[in-house]
């Protein structure tokens, strides 16, 4: 038989590379635009007419390209922005496939203008489904012009395919947006059917943010700047009382390029955790520095997925981050110790304490009659860092005066002299009463335990898996048939937990240990009601599955009202407490604490 495998016509090729990287008129805007600023260009300008569909035309004012080079552009793989493969782990700009131009050049009529500076006349090329039609010299303004016309013109089932035109457009806003964003040094300009939809001057971010989010917008924004080993992160986040009700305004970038991250999305969540009205989504804008080295850009055809070699790191430090912003900006207080053991090593306190003065403690010895132990100076440099930020954040609120540090819990750090201990005492066993600078705070032991479990778990659940107590004597737990099939689905997310449950068969687990936090509980009892608190939950909110979990187990697992506390006890609760990222808020919603202030106590006592 004759041999049958043929190369396919580099035209096919193309056209077959173009579903992968154009897919609308705004997948061409987005490449387009990219080379634009790759190119250099610090004005550029978007024309389109009927949404894209009839003409996309980008003009910038970056470097040209040489006659060779224009020509060379729509070839596949063609890219001056490679030479050699290491290239690949140390480029930063937006494109390296070499696939775009000559992608769209498949399924449209292309006319590219450019001339560099050196050279006095300029190009034109007009090429159609990836024929070359002519190639003229020709006067031409510094910089490129791309005009795609009619695209999809030689594929009709990809043309029946496009949206209407309000709904394209919305697309190519949306690039647009990014683009523009991700770039608020660079003039940015959007004419549609020959009006101006969007006109941006260089600016910085805050003000690009303003004129594309409109006024208003820079007053209820807070600024992160953040910058450790591994990442800097620069930008903006909304305030909790500005979110949205939609997830529109969100915005991440690396490296200055869109990308969407769930992973790094949800890092930002629950870091305004407990400070939104429910539904809402806050606004961001962040851009992440990273050395191009340690991720991959290339994992998506076009490209708005990436992966990072330590994610888990840029999780932690992400939110951290956020945290910190909201905890300036005095929405809420910021504590980042509970991060994991190695954040440490890349996370360093804000810029302007890098060397951290030594801790102002406010040790008031007439008001505690017990002899404080006091802190030895030979704090590590997390300590230091924790010492000055419950300084920063409560020097004004409600720190305990006698509390300067959270619960050093890390096995590693048993050993460092804990630094104070503050009076407190049981009210009705259900509340801990304890004097703190501006008077009297009253803590909800239920709330303030279920706040520490939730925290920890949920930390479990996202980075750190929690130990296991093996039982000595392993239980069986006899399921329904839902209920066997819910364990089932959540059995990585149970074990990360520190569950321990082994299949039975039969809607059957054994269950070997249950979560060390908690291991004088009874298992059976424990993960049935897990369960239970889980469905209703899952129920009437919409919370994540890992979100849930947790607080059903935390709902579970704490200690309840009516159970006395030891003074060491009510202690731990303390700083364990305030070493949670929100302290204040209970998972209800409410309030883990309360404060009567002297002011207030004296209003009582007036006449
Ligand atoms: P990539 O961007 O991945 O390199 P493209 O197909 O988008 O691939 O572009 C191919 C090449 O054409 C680029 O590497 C660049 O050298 C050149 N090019 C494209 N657009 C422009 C532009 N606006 N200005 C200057 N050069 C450009
Ligand atoms: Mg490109």
């Amino acid at each position: 038989m004759a041999d049958i495998i043929q190369l396919l016509p580099d035209s096919v090729a193309n056209q077959i590379a173009a579903g992968e990287v154009i897919q609308r008129p705004a997948s061409a805007v987005k490449e387009l635009m990219e080379n634009a600023i790759d190119a250099g260009g610090t004005s550029i300008k978007l024309i389109i007419k009927d949404a894209g569909k009839a003409l996309i035309q980008v003009i910038d004012n970056g470097k040209g390209m040489s006659v060779t080079d224009a020509r060379m552009s729509f070839e596949r793989h063609a890219t001056s922005k490679i030479k050699k493969v290491d290239d690949i782990f140390s480029i930063r700009t937006m494109g390296f496939r070499g696939e775009a131009l000559a992608s769209i050049a498949a399924i449209a009529q292309v006319e590219l203008k450019s001339r560099r500076a050196e050279d006095e006349l300029g190009t034109q090329i007009l090429i159609e489904g990836s024929k070359i039609l002519q190639q003229t010299p020709m006067q031409a303004p510094l910089g490129t012009s791309i005009a795609v016309k009619n695209l999809f013109y030689n594929v009709p089932a990809r043309r029946n395919f496009l949206k209407s035109n309000p709904i394209e457009l919305k697309h190519i806003y949306e690039e647009f947006q990014r683009v523009a964003l991700a770039h608020p040094e660079i003039a940015f300009e959007l004419l549609s059917d020959g009006e101006i939809k969007f006109q941006l001057p260089a600016e910085n971010l805050k003000v690009r943010m303003v004129q594309i989010f409109g006024k208003g917008t820079a007053e209820r924004i807070a600024e992160i700047e953040e910058q450790t080993d591994l990442i800097e992160i620069k930008g903006f986040i909304g305030f909790p009382s500005a979110a949205k009700k939609t997830r529109g305004e969100q915005y991440f970038f690396v490296n200055n390029r869109f990308i969407k991250d769930a992973y790094l999305n949800h890092a930002v969540l629950t870091a305004y955790e407990g400070l939104l009205p429910a539904d809402s989504f806050p606004s961001y804008v962040l851009d992440i520095e990273i050395d191009p080295a340690k991720i991959d850009v290339n994992v998506h055809p076009t490209k708005t997925e990436i992966k990072f070699e330590n994610e888990k790191m840029i999780y932690a430090i992400l939110r951290a981050a956020v945290k910190r912003s909201l905890g300036v900006h005095n929405i809420t207080p910021s504590i980042d110790f509970e991060a994991s053991p190695d954040f440490n090593q890349y996370y360093q306190p804000m810029k302007h304490t890098e060397i951290p003065d030594a801790p102002r403690i406010n040790l008031n010895p007439e008001y505690n009659p017990f002899a404080a132990r006091v802190r030895q100076p030979t704090m590590n440099l997390r300590d230091q860092h924790n010492a000055a930020n419950w300084e920063t954040i409560f020097e004004n609120t409600l720190v305990p005066d006698t509390i300067t540090q959270s619960s050093l819990a890390l096995p590693e750090e048993k050993d460092i002299p804990k630094s104070s201990t503050s009076i407190a005492f049981q009210l009705h066993q259900k509340w801990i009463v304890s004097p703190v600078k501006s008077g009297l705070m009253i803590i909800d032991q239920v709330a303030a335990h279920e706040r520490i479990l939730y925290e920890r778990f949920l930390a479990h659940l996202l980075n750190s898996p929690g130990h296991s107590q093996q039982s000595l004597f392993p239980q069986t737990l006899n399921l329904s048939a839902p209920d066997f099939a819910l364990v089932t689905e959540m059995l990585a997310e149970l074990k990360a937990l520190g569950f321990e449950l082994r299949e039975f068969g039969n809607n059957t687990f054994v269950l070997e240990g249950i979560p060390a936090e908690i291991s004088d509980a009874d298992g059976l009892e424990l993960i049935e009601k897990l369960l239970e608190n889980f469905k209703e939950l899952a129920a009437i909110t919409k919370i994540d599955r890992k979100e849930n979990l947790a607080k059903s187990l935390a709902r579970q697992a704490a200690i309840k009202a009516g159970k006395f506390l030891s003074a060491v006890e009510m202690q731990s609760i303390i700083d364990e407490l305030f070493s949670c990222s929100t302290p204040s808020v209970a998972l209800n919603g409410g309030k883990t604490l309360t404060i009567i202030t002297a002011e207030e106590l004296g209003k009582k006592m007036a006449l």
